[in-house]
């Protein structure tokens, strides 16, 4: 899968703060990559640097395998994104609004504004001015703003701020079709993990400026799933034996004589005699179940996202 974000080393300096701190971020081709953390944790400072909006202090940033300070006009070109207030005329239409931005981006298909309009769905109401519309719906006619001229990726920060649990879903909605339908690469920032929870393939938890971790959801789901982890004297053995007498086949070795099993959770006394009567010492036995939230509490050491 190739990159289509890579940074390097990148960094942010304000004052003596560091905003954002070496951070080595990879989004991949079709990913939905949700960049998550807490208020003030850098997501922002990181999305605007992307967008060329402000310049980093350090730092490397290649889009789509190039270098953003090289190719920068035609590689934004490329890129759809909502940061911060929408800057729509409330006194206008939907359609008047996008037509003002259509211009000024260049985009002259007659049919762009309909489209980008029916894909998030408020082309039912062509009469209707921004400024009676919901906060739901001027996100997603940021969203529409956002892919006027078919961006290949899409940066959408904190789409979801402010929004009601319909609202959220219908932008959750749009993100995934986006993903699926139009085969863009999706980077989208949040403070709430359900919600990344269910739309991200990959995430990278940033805390304080730096890049805790960058994992896929189905790694963090297998890594939180409920198990029985046994460290033993030999583990290679002790997964032969699994295999061969109990038929088990759903584990994993994890080095350092860690072996876990992620089924015949209840049948662990079983298991710690078949190891100890094939001559395996079982010097611990643990049952688990890692909440993903615990996960991330330990991970950014005591605060809560969300
Ligand atoms: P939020 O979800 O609250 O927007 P965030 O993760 O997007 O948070 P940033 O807005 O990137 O966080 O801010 C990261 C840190 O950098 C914060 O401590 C913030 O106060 C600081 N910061 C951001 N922009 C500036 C600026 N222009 N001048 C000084 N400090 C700044």
């Amino acid at each position: 899968m190739s990159a289509i974000i890579r940074t390097t080393g990148l960094t942010k300096t304000y004052g003596d703060q560091k905003a954002v701190d070496r951070l080595d971020l990879t989004v991949g081709q079709g990913q939905i990559y949700g960049f998550l953390g807490r208020n003030g944790a850098g997501k922002t400072t990181t999305i605007r640097m992307l967008l060329g909006l402000i310049k980093p202090t350090e730092g490397q940033i290649e889009l789509f395998g190039e270098n953003l300070f090289k190719h920068k006009r035609n590689l934004l070109r490329r890129i759809g994104s909502i940061v911060e207030h929408s800057g729509f005329y409330e006194n206008l239409t939907g359609a008047e609004n996008l037509l003002i931005n259509a211009r000024l981006m260049g985009v002259h298909k007659k049919t762009a504004i309909q489209d980008a309009l029916e894909i998030v769905s408020l082309h039912q109401e062509p009469k209707k001015l921004v400024g009676q519309y919901s906060m739901g719906m001027k996100q997603r006619l940021g969203i529409a703003r956002a892919v006027l001229h078919h961006p290949e990726l899409l940066i959408l920060d904190e789409p979801t701020n402010g929004l009601d649990p319909i609202g959220i879903k219908e932008i959750r909605r749009l993100i995934k079709s986006l993903a699926e339908e139009r085969k863009m690469t999706i980077l989208i920032s949040s403070h709430i993990l359900p919600e990344i929870e269910q739309l991200a393939d990959q995430i990278g938890i940033v805390h304080q400026g730096r890049l805790l971790e960058e994992v896929s959801f189905e790694e963090l789901r297998k890594r939180n799933r409920k198990h029985l982890e046994f460290q033993v004297s030999d583990d290679n053995k002790a997964a032969m034996l699994l295999e061969k007498e109990l038929d088990i086949h759903d584990y994993e070795v994890r080095g350092e004589g860690k072996i876990r099993v992620y089924s015949h959770i209840g049948r662990q006394a079983a298991l710690n005699r078949l190891f100890v009567e094939n001559g395996i010492d079982v010097s611990r036995l643990t049952i688990s179940e890692d909440r993903l939230e615990d996960y991330f509490i330990k991970l950014i050491g005591g605060g809560t996202i969300g």
